[in-house]
């Protein structure tokens, strides 16, 4: 017979999912009820108003989606996009290339950004490539690169597409609650996010939100939105009819629970607080992987916090200290992708994740298994330097 799953505990400190606060898995498992119930309605309605607080905006159309951040991105490109528009689609990790898949799957035309992989988006390439093509209707590029730890400048970005009178789609998955983030004070006309990375929530549910600019595009689209699930005019109805909600899908009830709870602890951590805590852990982790000889892929200005990608010292085997450090420590951290795979590791810092314990877990349990497996490093120096700046602040 098969048994109950319990899985073991872990400490996420990889690119998501992160940690899930207790606070955030207990209400997980309260009571389900109707998603047309008043009292389920009433929650689904403080879940808008703490969004728009998390995203700064204060769009109507802020709402989760019922699925991970990969829908989020759907939902804005499938709404957004139609046969024929251009679409400039900045590429510098993994996330850019999803969205041109997303351009072109709706019929769209991508004109290609590209950055080298730990770099930020080049404003001026963006502008060059405006310059140099009529009518775009759309730009789109991610804000925090979780395949490379990069934050580009989403401000400068959308003034830019500002300029030129097109929209803009931003990705800001691993942002939200971890960076600052202006929504309205930028412009943003579409943004999707997730729940599993900054916000201590479990994966699943994608927060997103439309501004008015972009809710006059998708009303005065020519052809029909091609997904019946992600249309945005349908979704409408169940997520801003007031009183008179109408059935589109059921809601996962427990999982916006899990949501609400997630927010309300944002709401009482307050937003900045929450920016400021992902700044301190991370000069935290990174001073004592510094003082144990590990470098940063990312130059310092464009750095995320949240998220750390590092090099892994000469000669180890980068899979083989991730196995152990799961297996010693049950402690998660993520390795590289792409062109980075095998050379460095992504070590997060995200919601719940992202504290003192964590920070220094991490840096005695890597400098353990570095220095069992003979790698070259400083030891004896990463955890005092950390507490360094735990001691200066
Ligand atoms: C994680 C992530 C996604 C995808 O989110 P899922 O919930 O895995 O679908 C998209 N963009 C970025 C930048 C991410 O980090």
């Amino acid at each position: 017979m098969t048994t109950s799953f319990y899985p073991p505990q872990r400490t996420l400190m990889g690119p998501g999912p992160s940690d899930v606060n207790p606070r955030v898995l207990a209400a997980l498992s309260r009571p389900t009820i109707g998603h047309l119930d008043p009292e389920f309605i009433r929650m689904m309605d403080e879940i808008k108003q703490m969004l728009q607080s998390a995203f700064k905006t204060q769009s109507p159309l802020t709402m989760p989606i019922s699925a991970p951040g990969s829908a989020g991105m759907e939902a804005c490109f499938v709404n957004l996009v139609e046969p024929g528009d251009k679409v400039i689609v900045c590429q510098n990790g993994v996330f850019g290339g999803r969205m041109k898949e997303n351009v072109e799957r709706f019929g769209g035309i991508a004109i290609m950004v590209e950055d080298d992989w730990g770099k930020p988006v080049d404003p001026a390439k963006v502008e060059a490539a405006f310059a140099e093509n009529d009518g775009i209707k759309l730009l789109a590029f991610v804000h925090a690169e979780t395949s490379t730890g990069v934050l580009s400048d989403a401000k400068i970005l959308c003034q830019i597409a500002q300029k030129y009178g097109a929209l803009t789609i931003v990705d800001t998955v691993t942002s939200l609650g971890g960076s600052e983030l202006d929504v309205d004070g930028w412009g943003i006309d579409a943004v999707y996010s997730g729940t599993q990375k900054c916000l201590s929530c479990p994966p699943g549910i994608s927060p997103i939100s439309f501004n008015k600019r972009a809710i006059e595009v998708i009303e005065k689209r020519e052809s029909r939105t091609p997904s019946w699930f992600l249309d945005q005019k349908l979704v409408m109805g169940y997520w801003g009819g007031g009183a008179k909600r109408a059935y589109h899908h059921t809601a996962p009830v427990n999982a916006l629970y899990a949501f609400h709870e997630s927010l309300v602890m944002l709401e009482e951590e307050g937003l900045e607080n929450a920016w400021a805590r992902h700044r301190h852990h991370h000069n935290a982790l990174r001073d004592g992987l510094e003082a144990m000889g590990i470098g940063f892929l990312v130059e310092e200005p464009y750095r995320l916090p949240q998220l750390n990608s590092v090099f892994v010292p000469e000669g180890i085997d980068e899979a083989e200290v991730r196995n152990r450090l799961l297996a010693d420590y049950s402690l998660e951290i993520g390795a590289g992708l792409g062109a980075l795979a095998g050379k460095v590791w992504r070590i997060g810092l995200m919601g719940a994740a992202c504290n003192k314990k964590n920070v220094l877990f991490c840096l005695s349990a890597l400098e353990n298994t570095l220095s069992a497996m003979g790698a070259n490093i400083a030891t004896g120096k990463a955890i005092a330097a950390a507490e360094a700046v735990y001691n200066a602040a």
